[in-house]
């Protein structure tokens, strides 16, 4: 009864009680029927025979079982038949008016992995019943033939013969056949213990199966398994069997064969919701009842934007003050760690620990709580069983793209962060779909991008309220261009995407069954778990990749170093010496002119204090209470120096107010005052000049003004360029180069910003504005994002197409649109 030679085939015929399998086996055998034993055990058999295109077949009736597990001794019987006796094909009879209960023995049959064939008996019951079955997509879907019969009339009993026949002599069949997978949860467990099952036992077969039921803990299967390996080795899997249900219940919060379970419900009911158009399965009745809504054709839709739409409004409201506070801690960080050093101090590691280490883990540090809220919502919506349905929902848009609803999930993370989203395509079994996805997961806008549209932004499309709904809602402009870049980034990658699968993908979308779990309560202990170990993922490949690449960076935008100045020393001591000789005049006004120049020194000494040390630190401490000293002995000396000196420290420098009021504008001290700020400015702006130099030096200098002919068609002087250069390493390092390109530093406090936005209203016109916005969402990823693809694509190339593709499309783009736009030459105020 073992294998059969080509013109001898054994099959076996299963199936749920009552679902017609005697009829058939009477239909197909005639009266060439005998009574013997089943292999091993004492129960007695039906088998018979019959013909087909000169193949003599040996039918076997095995008992009537609703599933493989062995709660039944005709379960137990049934199982062991198909394990021993090896038949060529099993051929499963089911009700197909019950279709989702009997496709559960099938599922698992599939998941045995042997040869399968399905007959669909009963169809003229379930047309009765006004179900339609789509057969032909079913079979796709779960890579079987299936035969539709009538069995008491005899209809169809040919067809289930030929598949049979050519199921049996085709030494491939099961290997097209999909089964159900488990879920993020237990699927990466399954795989490592079928991958000890096939190393300690390889003699077994079913690797994956004996896993499975390895993580059931069926006993049946443990003595089967101890007849092929050895009781050591036996231990050790049921030891790591046992480790798994552990973490599988504590995550999940139910015991592994419920999920399991449910999950292969999932796969029924994913594919009946495909494939047959009136369910009557009521297994799920809750589930269901949620689904008549959440997947309704017109409802479907709305429902899956609001929510998507309350998850960015959850991740940026309460994710951004956090990142704020984050941000904050970087600063004082970097203060705390700056004071080691003299203020003004160019000591090669200051820079490297601020400029580089601090600014790189920072910037990691500061993403945490957007990424971890966005992960813990998704999560949240997996364990929900919604996800699912998102991805049902999705499936049909995305087929048109040559995609699938499971490619959804990847690039609804991709908002948040590309690096997490590109770990997420690993769900997709198809490696065509799983590279065409990530090559295009770039263009969905992700949060570090955001940065460089609300600088734009600020700068050249200053806030407007277009619609306001009941004065509640108020949409600004700014909200609709940002939108505007968000879709047109989608646009591209939807092009790009059907692009891919035309060309270097191209092939049928692989048909997959979209399991549709039912809806539960998600555990919070679930989705911490989840959301903390993609977060974890997170920081450890993107926070080591971008502090290497912030650090390299930091190299590159600091070597070659600026030598010594000597012009701009000496335009410091004369904006020094400019600022005793004002003092002087206004004292000399008054004829108390030496009593003011020494204030004018004391108070320069105080300065240079400030300059080079720290305001907290002893020394700037020691520096204040000296002048402090020093004007209450002028003060006692001089009449006209008490009189001006008397309300000095309550009032205001003129752009400096602190809550203080001005002095009288032609006042003395409204004089000194003014001088004051002139000579902070002018020092200020030597000390940003000397960092524009010297980024102008540095290698990204040179590389952004060498490329920047490339760019000029894109409307982008070599300013921009450089600090495009400088966004390889995040995106967001493109507002900081710029920044110290228009010599207003690097620090991004509010009111630098605002300079800086309004030297680029200088510089630029709103239309170049938009194309800096528009190559900053095209262009190449960031160095985190390219090493995530160079990664999980395995290949060298497929890192580089997306480089290269990206920059090819930007530049394209944003050249058509900057000629475009000139050549129509839109207003000034776009
Ligand atoms: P088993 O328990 O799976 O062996 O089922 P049987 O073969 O004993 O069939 C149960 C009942 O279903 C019998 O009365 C059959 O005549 C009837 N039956 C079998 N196939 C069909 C079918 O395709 N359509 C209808 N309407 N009845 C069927
Ligand atoms: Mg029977």
């Amino acid at each position: 009864m073992s294998a059969a030679e080509p013109t001898r085939i054994t099959i076996a015929l299963a199936g749920n009680p009552n679902s017609g399998k005697t009829t058939i086996f009477n239909a197909l055998t005639g009266n060439r029927q005998h009574v013997g034993n089943y292999p091993g055990v004492t129960v007695a058999t039906k088998s018979g025979s019959a013909r087909h295109d000169s193949v003599d077949l040996e039918i076997v009736d095995l008992p009537g079982t609703y599933s493989l597990t062995p709660y039944s001794a005709d379960e137990v019987i049934a199982r062991g038949f198909i394990l021993a006796g090896k038949p060529d094909v099993v051929v499963d009879i089911l009700d197909s008016a019950n279709l989702e209960r009997s496709l559960y023995l099938a599922t698992q049959l599939l998941e045995l992995g042997v040869p399968l064939v399905l007959v669909f008996n009963m169809s003229d019951v379930a047309e009765g019943r006004g179900l339609s079955i789509n057969t032909e997509m079913l079979s796709k879907l779960l890579g079987v033939p299936i035969v539709r019969t009538v069995g008491h009339k005899g209809k169809g009993i040919d067809g289930i013969l030929r598949a049979a026949v050519a199921v049996a002599t085709d030494k491939r069949a099961a290997e097209g056949q999909r089964m159900p997978t488990y879920g993020s949860e237990v699927e990466p467990h399954l795989q490592e213990l079928t991958e000890q099952v096939a190393s300690k036992c390889p003699e077994v077969g079913h690797h994956r199966w004996f896993a499975v039921k390895l993580l059931e803990e069926d006993s049946e299967t443990v003595t089967r398994l101890s007849s092929e390996c050895s009781p050591a080795d036996l231990e050790q899997l049921q030891k790591a069997a046992g480790r798994m249900r552990r973490h599988i219940r504590g995550v999940c919060g139910d015991s592994t064969e419920i999920i399991l379970a449910d999950r292969r419900y999932g796969f029924i009911s994913g594919a009946c919701t495909e494939a047959v158009t009136q369910s009557v399965e009521t297994r799920h009745a809750r589930s269901d009842m949620i689904d008549k809504v959440v997947t309704n054709r017109f409802l479907a839709l709305p429902l899956f934007l609001l929510l998507t739409f309350g998850v960015f409004q959850l991740t940026f409201s309460v994710g951004n003050p956090l990142s704020d506070y984050l941000s904050k801690g970087k600063s004082l960080l970097a203060q705390q760690v700056t004071q080691q050093w003299p203020k003004g101090s160019d000591s090669l590691l200051r820079s490297l620990l601020v400029d580089g280490i601090i600014e790189g883990v920072g910037t990691v540090v500061e993403f945490v709580p957007l990424v971890f809220l966005l992960f813990g919502a998704i999560a949240l919506l997996e364990d929900s069983g919604y996800m699912a349905r998102a991805a049902f929902v999705t499936d049909r848009l995305m087929h048109k793209i040559g995609l699938h609803g499971k490619s959804f999930i990847p690039m609804l993370i991709g908002f948040g962060c590309t690096v997490p989203a590109i770990l997420a395509t690993r769900t997709l079994e198809s490696r065509r779909d799983r590279l065409t996805t990530m090559l295009v997961l770039p263009l969905f806008s992700c949060a570090a991008r955001l940065p460089i549209y609300l600088l734009i932004l600020g700068a050249f499309f200053p806030t407007r309220t277009v619609l306001s709904i009941f004065g509640v809602i108020n949409i600004t402009n700014q909200a609709l261009w940002l939108m505007l870049i968000y879709l047109i980034g989608i646009a591209v990658a939807v092009v790009a995407a059907k692009l891919l699968r035309k060309t270097l993908f191209r092939g049928d979308v692989t048909p997959f069954v979209m399991e549709l779990p039912p809806y539960r309560v998600p555990t919070l202990r679930g989705a911490l778990v989840h959301t903390w170990e993609r977060t974890w993922m997170f920081l450890r490949r993107a926070g080591t990749l971008i502090l290497a690449a912030v650090v390299i960076l930091w190299a590159l935008s600091t070597f070659p170093r600026l030598g010594a100045d000597p012009s701009a020393d000496a335009r410091v001591r004369q904006a020094e010496e400019a600022f005793v000789q004002t003092v002087v005049d206004i004292g000399d006004a008054g004829g108390a002119g030496r009593t003011f120049e020494q204030f004018a020194l004391a108070e320069a000494q105080l300065h240079d204090a400030r300059q080079s040390h720290w305001p907290d630190s002893p020394r700037t401490l020691a520096a204040q209470h000296k002048y402090e000293q020093s004007v209450k002995r002028l003060r006692a000396n001089s009449v006209a120096f008490d009189a001006f000196a008397g309300e000095l420290d309550q009032w205001a420098a003129p752009d400096n107010p602190h809550g203080r009021p001005q002095p009288p504008n032609d006042s003395p001290q409204a004089e000194y005052l003014r001088a004051v700020a002139l000579r902070d400015r002018t020092l200020a702006d030597i000390e940003n000049l000397r960092a524009q130099r010297g980024l102008q030096r540095s290698i990204i200098g040179r590389v952004g003004r060498a490329i920047a002919p490339l760019l000029k068609p894109c409307g982008f002087d070599w300013k921009v360029s450089v600090s495009l250069v400088g966004a390889i390493a995040a995106k967001e390092v493109f507002v900081g180069q710029m920044g110290v390109m228009y010599a207003m530093g690097r620090e991004g406090d509010e009111h630098s910003r605002q300079k800086l936005q309004s030297s680029l209203k200088e510089a630029y016109t709103p239309l170049q504005g938009f194309c800096i916005m528009l190559f900053a969402l095209l262009t190449m990823p960031c160095a985190a994002t390219m090493v995530a693809t160079l990664r999980e694509s395995g290949a060298l190339k497929w890192a580089l197409l997306q480089i290269a593709g990206l920059t090819l499309i930007a530049w394209t783009l944003t050249t058509l649109a900057y000629q475009l736009g000139r050549a129509l030459s839109l207003p000034g105020n776009v």
